[in-house]
């Protein structure tokens, strides 16, 4: 390589204006830095934008998740049927709530959860099924929510990767039961830490509020008593999940330019294509008819047969680049603590035979073309480099 390295391109980073800043600092000078008007400002936006009736924001997408559950009733004894290529938290939220999350093996193709496979898993304790938007397209929403609705459950669907993206011509957000977003700072806009739950239905609206703050509600119309106008009662065990004004405001701000955002993602994504596509040693994300992605990740697969190096030594020549590849997903069984409660090795085969083979290529808004153009010509040259035949 070079004796110049390219300055380092992380696989994900956010996109900060001064109009961001500006919003931030405006509540920083207001009265309220949290339980201000910023949060259901924010709250109001995100629903207007993906077309549901309700949002409620949360300290982070995690403790979202954890609200659908509760508000989806899920609890000791239960099944969450979700996918094992995920960040852990969309199993985990299903484990504080005491109940089992069982997985569903992926679809080759689309690395989503394969709807198939979830009907194998249904039985009598069934509650819900969290499958998520892998990298940004869509999962097979139709039939899982056939499936939902055949068989009683509700539907959770972690967007963390998909704030934007369509499916059929809807904006994922308005499909399921409920829709959680995450605002981390590598998703597609940010909040520092934050997360919402999207929802048509008033009673989820309601539980998904009153979780965030303790289980207290202070409205009249869902008291037991009322002592007086200092009167609150705490009906449940919730949390302080609470995003502040702070984060709130950052988050309108942002959302003002996701569109803008996708489209140069897309536009990023369209030179990946056309650079990769016709390499025989990788395989570039498939991209189903019925959604149209937001583009989260760009992940490639290594084929292995026709490399000389393993996936492993050239994520390390990548990373030797300076280019700051990433891989998703460890497959959520695999972990040790998952392991410890039983999960096995062996049993979601195509989720592990594609953590095998991954890589993900950097892929933010404010990637110049120049940046991506080193990218590809990094990966075309150590594919030129260690091609077997
Ligand atoms: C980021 C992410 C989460 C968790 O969101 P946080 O806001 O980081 O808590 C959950 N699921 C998936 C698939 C994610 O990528």
């Amino acid at each position: 390589m070079e004796n110049s390295k390219h300055p380092f391109i992380p696989y994900g980073r956010q996109s900060i204006d001064e109009d961001d800043i500006q919003a931030v600092v405006d509540v920083l000078k207001s009265d309220y830095l949290t339980t201000g008007p910023e949060v259901e400002k924010f709250e109001a936006k995100v629903a207007d934008y993906v077309g549901a009736k309700y949002a409620v924001a949360f300290s982070n997408g995690t403790a979202a998740l954890h609200a659908a559950c509760f508000a989806a009733c899920v609890g000791n004894g239960d099944e969450v049927i979700t996918t094992p290529m995920t960040f852990v938290a969309s199993a985990n939220c299903v484990l504080y709530q005491g109940a089992k999350p069982v997985f569903a093996d992926i679809d080759p193709e689309t690395y989503n959860i394969d709807p198939d496979g979830i009907r194998k898993k249904i039985n009598g304790n069934t509650k819900a099924i969290l499958p998520v938007d892998f990298t940004g397209q869509p999962c097979n929403l139709d039939e899982i929510m056939e499936l939902a609705k055949e068989h009683n459950l509700i539907v959770i669907e972690d967007a963390a990767h998909a704030i934007g993206a369509t499916y059929k011509d809807s904006k994922v957000g308005s499909i399921a039961d409920m829709t959680m977003f995450s605002f981390h700072p590598v998703k597609h806009i940010t909040t520092g830490e934050g997360g919402m739950i999207t929802t048509d239905n008033k009673d989820l609206y309601e539980k998904l509020h009153q979780f965030r703050t303790h289980g207290i509600t202070r409205d009249p119309s869902l008291l037991n008593e009322n002592d007086g106008p200092w009167y609150y009662e705490m009906q449940f065990l919730g949390y302080n999940y609470r995003i502040t004004d702070i984060q709130a405001a950052l988050g309108s701000s942002q959302l003002d330019k996701l569109e803008g955002f996708i489209e140069r993602r897309r536009e990023i994504v369209g030179q990946y294509n056309k650079a990769f596509r016709s390499l025989n040693e990788l395989i570039t994300p498939f991209q189903h008819t019925d959604g149209d992605s937001s583009w989260h990740l760009y992940v490639i697969q290594l084929k292995k047969d026709l490399l000389s190096i393993d996936r492993k030594q050239f994520f390390e020549e990548l990373r030797q680049a300076n280019i700051g590849v990433n891989v998703h997903y460890i497959p959520v069984h695999l972990q040790p603590y998952y392991q410890e409660l039983g999960y096995k090795k062996g049993d979601y085969p195509i989720a592990e035979d594609l953590y095998e083979q991954t890589i993900s290529l950097p892929l933010f808004p404010t990637m110049t073309n120049e940046d991506v153009q080193y990218v590809i010509d990094t990966v075309k040259g150590l594919i030129k480099e260690h091609q077997i035949g």
